[in-house]
């Protein structure tokens, strides 16, 4: 899974730009996580093939893409396995294994912090691949 992040400013975030890409070179683009304001958006997909090919066209089109260098680390010396933060992961991320310690599956991650924000050992962060 490679997960990009296409940041729209004002002059192109009314355009419906990823429907004509998908529509334009067939490659069904997964949208993991949006953040859309009246003049400018950014949103993280997975791109699942072609990617050169996707991202010229993103390019083309005006919209910035940033390939994401991140993923979600969890420091298993402070992690107290409570468990707070698997309710609140959007994707199922994280889960519990059979022994009842924490788990996170970083292909689902989407990297939209809310573990990170909750975890009271501050034992989740995002970092660098
Ligand atoms: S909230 Fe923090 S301490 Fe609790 S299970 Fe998740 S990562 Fe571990
Ligand atoms: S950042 Fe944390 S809560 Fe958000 S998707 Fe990734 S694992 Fe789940």
């Amino acid at each position: 899974m490679s997960k990009y992040l296409l940041e729209y400013s004002s002059d192109v975030v009314g355009s419906p730009i990823l429907s004509k890409v998908i529509v334009e070179t067939g490659v069904l683009i997964n949208v993991l996580r949006a953040d859309i304001e009246h003049d400018k958006a950014s949103i993280v997909v997975d791109i699942p093939h072609d990617e050169d090919r996707v991202i010229n066209r993103f390019r083309g089109s005006g919209v910035t893409v940033r390939k994401l260098q991140e993923n979600i680390k969890r420091d298993i010396e402070n992690c107290i396995d409570c468990g707070a933060c698997i309710s609140l992961c959007p994707t199922e991320a994280i889960y519990f294994t059979e022994d009842w310690s924490i788990e996170v599956d970083k292909g689902e991650c989407i990297l939209c912090e809310a573990c990170v924000l909750a975890c009271p050992m501050k034992a989740m962060t995002i970092q660098e691949h």
